[in-house]
């Protein structure tokens, strides 16, 4: 095994419609990270069905998020770009991490409190076990750094987690292979960019989600240039003006939320746009934001509504992609198998 190389990876779930977080905390850092490393980006079916997919939609979903991958800027020549469910790695390196990570650190996951609710009895395993499959996505490639928003951080340091106790756990059977230590990178993730956390149009504390049930909580990037004005403009404020400086908009987190999407979308800052915008009222600065989302998004839009038109297209990415992938992860996992002492003899 050479010295641990750099490497990019990260996943989008096809759980719905991608919307401005996904852009803006995900995608673009995507799009930029391609420049100077070698990048691998998964469309994670596996995750989807955590929660319940309608089979015919999440078909569709995962067409829709490589499209937008590719809208977006993310090369698959060069790069790679799969979906989940075709590299069978995925799933057997999280069953052995499921053996890794303790009960005690999944229980402590905000993401399975909030997305379990109430109903905690009867959330599927696999919410619980998803920081196993996250951790498995990542070291499948011994990946390095892994963009994301601000709302999988607590995962990735989960992922940490597991790699430092195989690591430590199995030292011995990795010095008795002849493997190099550490047998897995600890992954970094890379939070970066001006809109980490993009919140809810409806709810200034809480995230922008796919799978939030109110439409108008979120900018879709499929939504057309009349939608996007509407939410906008539906978009929950107060009424107090907008400030000149932004401690002005402590405690005021739905025009903070505005006006951090303003500055992401205008690559400047929040005090620049209140230079522009502040003492002024809501309705003019929303409609200038209904622009300047529509100028942004519309290119990206139109290009995945164009690319979704040709699914076979869009599968033989996924095809190549998924090949590519497997060859980086089949090694790892033959490697894994050696080190956890499962007998391999149909591969000898
Ligand atoms: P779901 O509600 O189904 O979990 P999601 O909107 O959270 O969907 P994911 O597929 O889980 O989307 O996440 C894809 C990427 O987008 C991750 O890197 C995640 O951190 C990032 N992301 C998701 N929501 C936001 C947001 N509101 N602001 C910034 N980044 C976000
Ligand atoms: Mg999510």
């Amino acid at each position: 095994m050479s010295a641990q190389k750099t490497r990019v990876f990260s996943g989008v779930q096809p759980t719905g419609n991608l919307h401005l977080g996904n852009y803006l905390g995900a995608l673009t850092r995507f799009v930029a990270l391609q420049e100077n490393f070698d990048c691998i980006y998964c469309v994670v079916d596996m995750h989807a069905i955590t929660v319940w997919q309608e089979p015919t939609e999440l078909a569709r979903n995962t067409r829709e998020v490589t499209a937008a991958f590719l809208a977006c800027g993310i090369d698959p020549e060069k790069h790679i770009v799969f979906n989940q469910s075709q590299v069978v790695q995925h799933a057997e390196l999280a069953w052995i991490f499921n053996c890794v990570a303790r009960m005690g650190w999944l229980n402590r996951m905000t993401q399975f409190k909030e997305k379990a609710g109430k109903h905690r009895e009867n959330a599927s395993v696999g919410l619980f076990a998803y920081p196993s499959l996250m951790a498995a996505d990542i070291l499948a490639y011994r990946a390095t750094h892994v963009p994301v928003g601000e709302d999988q951080k607590q995962h990735l340091e989960l992922s940490r987690d597991i790699a430092q106790k195989f690591n430590t756990d199995f030292a011995d059977s990795v010095a008795a292979h002849g493997f190099s230590q550490p047998f897995f990178p600890l992954p970094e993730p890379l939070i970066q960019g001006p809109a980490t956390r993009v919140m809810s149009l409806r709810d200034g504390t809480k995230k922008m989600s796919k799978s939030d049930p109110s439409d108008y909580s979120r900018i879709n990037l499929t939504d057309d240039a009349d939608t996007v004005a509407l939410k906008i403009r539906k978009a929950k404020t107060d009424p107090e003006p907008l400030p000149n400086e932004e401690a002005g908009l402590a405690a005021r987190p739905e025009a903070d939320n505005l006006v951090g999407i303003f500055a992401a979308l205008a690559d400047t800052d929040k005090p620049a746009v209140l230079r522009q915008f502040g003492g002024g009222p809501f309705s003019a600065f929303k409609q200038a934001l209904a622009d300047l989302a529509v100028d942004r998004l519309g290119r990206v839009g139109a290009e995945m509504s164009r690319l979704v038109k040709d699914p076979a297209h869009i599968d033989l990415i996924l095809k190549e992609g998924a090949e590519k992938a497997a060859s980086i992860a089949e090694p790892v996992l033959r490697d894994v198998k050696k080190v956890v002492g499962f007998v391999q003899s149909r591969f000898e």
